[in-house]
């Protein structure tokens, strides 16, 4: 796997390096044939179809270059965003794990014993079990006198 890594790293930094050099030479041959048509008096005569070629190569060579140049550069990008999503994946997936637990946890604020989830009381030391609701939407220990989230009277 490292082996791998490295070697598509290699590729990446040689097309870095090739895939502009290749835009610009397509570039450069297709505006040299661009630009000595307009700089021919008769430009016909001239044997302009003689050039074509040419610029038909520095359009292919102009494509390739660019991407050639996307990839090895929009790889980086999309390498750098993907380290930066990695912490943020995972704290999202603790958070929603974290969630799950609690939901299916009914455990007593008193003395931290779990209860079966429809218990009202605890089954340990008698301790009331239900959550109090308040009209924000917020749970809180059955033995809250007010909201911790809105402080209203429960
Ligand atoms: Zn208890
Ligand atoms: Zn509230």
């Amino acid at each position: 796997m490292k082996q791998f890594n490295e070697k598509h790293n290699n590729v990446k930094m040689i097309l870095k390096i090739v895939g502009p050099i290749t835009l610009v030479v397509g570039l450069f041959l297709f505006g040299s044939v661009f630009f000595s048509f307009f700089n021919m008096s008769d430009p016909f005569n001239n044997n302009i179809f003689s050039k074509m070629p040419n610029a038909f190569i520095g359009i292919i060579l102009s494509a390739i270059g660019s991407a050639m140049t996307n990839f090895a550069y929009m790889g980086t990008v999309a390498k750098y965003t993907a380290d930066e999503m990695t912490p943020i994946a995972s704290h999202v997936i603790k958070n929603i794990k974290t969630s799950l637990d609690e939901k299916d946890s009914n455990e007593c604020p008193k003395c931290h014993i779990q209860n079966d989830l429809d218990a009202s009381f605890c089954d340990h030391c008698g301790y009331p079990l239900k959550k109090l609701i308040c009209s924000c939407g917020t749970q809180n220990e059955s033995d809250a006198k007010y909201c911790k989230k809105c402080g209203e009277a429960l």
